[in-house]
């Protein structure tokens, strides 16, 4: 067991913080509500190839090697996409899985839920670029019992002074 744990410690730190330049990307904003309807074509271009994966073709990240799993400053966390506000650290907590996880959403219009294309899973959409982010289950910790198990390398994370 403390082999396998060991392992995966290795791997994490091996794998660098997946980082892109957002100057790129004209609909990036922290603030913008204006809906992104960019194709498959530009984002391929855009963004790494591993975000690209996850956010546009459902992808998952290998859990313990993405950003913020184990990320406990306070701040939010937004799309790394589009830049949509998600999240907040105060809503993160310790699922153990591996993947950033949070029990509640900063506004529920920020994000679209719908069922996964295998009709066992909830699947996380941003709603202003409609990027994968993760899935939601019920097994989350009070008060709202839901576990929003996100993929660090589709948020950005800003720390609040
Ligand atoms: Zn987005």
């Amino acid at each position: 067991m403390s082999i396998v744990f060991l392992s995966l410690q290795a791997c994490a730190q091996q794998k660098p913080v997946v980082d892109y330049d957002h100057s790129k990307n004209p609909y990036y904003s922290h603030t913008s509500q204006t809906p992104v309807t960019a194709s498959n074509d530009f984002w391929v271009k855009i963004l790494p190839p591993e975000v690209y994966q996850i956010a546009r073709e459902q992808g998952t990240e290998q859990p313990f090697t993405g950003k913020y799993w184990d990320n406990h400053k306070k701040g939010i966390y937004y799309c790394a996409i589009c830049g949509n506000p998600l999240y907040s650290s105060d809503a993160k907590f310790e699922s153990g899985t591996g993947w950033p996880s949070f029990y509640q959403v900063l506004d529920p219009a920020s994000v679209f839920l719908k069922a996964d294309a295998d009709g066992e899973r909830t699947e996380v959409e941003c709603k202003r670029c409609h990027s994968h982010l993760g899935h939601v289950f019920d097994d989350g910790p009070a008060p709202t019992y839901k576990r929003f198990c996100m993929d660090g390398d589709v948020l950005d994370f800003v720390p609040t002074k």
